[in-house]
């Protein structure tokens, strides 16, 4: 595939459709963006500018990313960022990218931590530290702890918390095993997808993204059920759990809580309707 070298109208036009053609979910915003970045543009320029024709070694630039996002990669791994709770968060191939979804996760501890005056928090299974970072960000008095299995992801964590200099604390930790001390709240978005389903993800899914940071077990579940007997230790009395969790995972979520003698369990629905997030207390 080589695209002509055309004005960024044309550009965009032409993108878009072969982006559609190949049933790509966003195919403006994502033929936008990578216009936006190879040239340097604002989103304004785009249009107010969109009679500049690319130079040679623009156009090979768009053409690859072109090539690889028709191939499947999220177009937020090829920019290196994305937006989350309206800050833009770094990522990279060894994490997820955070989801507009886990924005209610976030707000919903926001909120909580608030009304409860929480101190400390700790993030399991940090990824790109978005949670984390966001808690911080949006709430100077928390002290937050995450972690995260892999040194890879504590990379982009790392680089992260660094951009907006917020209060994060970061350990190499599998789960809770190098983790110390007690925490007004524990929050998790942890791999939550049955094993068997992941081959019928998208492919920008299941090519693209760490396996390890999808895959909750034969039923979803493994996850929640250690983080959850565990977190007892960890959490201070009238401590919060607040959970992400799969659509459909809502009510076995509130179980596993309710099983291990959490308090006020309630379910979280997206804007969809369906489940979205678990909060219980101790
Ligand atoms: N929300 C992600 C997805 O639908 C899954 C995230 C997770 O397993 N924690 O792909």
């Amino acid at each position: 595939m080589s695209l002509s070298r055309s004005s960024v109208k044309d550009l965009l036009r032409e993108i878009t459709g072969l982006f559609k053609e190949n049933n790509i979910d966003e195919a403006k915003i994502d033929a936008s963006l990578i216009l936006m970045r190879q040239l340097g543009f604002t989103k304004t320029q785009l249009y107010s500018r969109d009679g500049y024709v690319p130079d040679e070694n623009q156009m090979r630039k768009i053409d690859y990313w072109v090539l690889k996002r028709l191939e499947g990669r999220p177009v937020q791994y090829l920019l290196g960022k994305t937006e989350f709770m309206g800050l833009s968060i770094k990522v990279s191939d060894f994490v997820l990218i955070p989801r507009p979804d886990t924005e209610i996760l976030v707000e919903e501890v926001l909120k909580i931590s608030s009304e409860r005056g929480y101190k400390t928090g700790l993030d399991i299974g940090t990824g790109s530290g978005a949670i984390a970072l966001s808690l911080a960000y949006y709430n100077k008095t928390l002290e937050m702890t995450a972690c995260d299995i892999s040194e890879k992801a504590l990379i982009i964590a790392r680089q992260n918390i660094k951009d907006y200099g917020v209060k994060v604390r970061l350990v190499k930790s599998n789960l809770f095993e190098n983790i110390e001390g007690k925490f007004d709240f524990i929050v998790s978005n942890p791999p939550y997808i049955r094993t068997g389903i992941i081959p019928t993800l998208d492919k920008k899914v299941k090519n693209y993204e760490p396996l390890k940071a999808l895959d909750g077990g034969e039923d979803g579940l493994n996850f929640y059920r250690n983080i959850t007997a565990s977190s007892l230790t960890y959490l201070n009395k009238n401590g919060m759990l607040a959970y992400e969790t799969g659509y459909d995972q809502g009510e076995a979520v509130s179980n596993i809580l309710k099983e291990n003698g959490f308090k006020n369990i309630e379910i979280k629905k997206d804007l969809a309707g369906l489940d979205r997030v678990v909060i219980g207390f101790k």
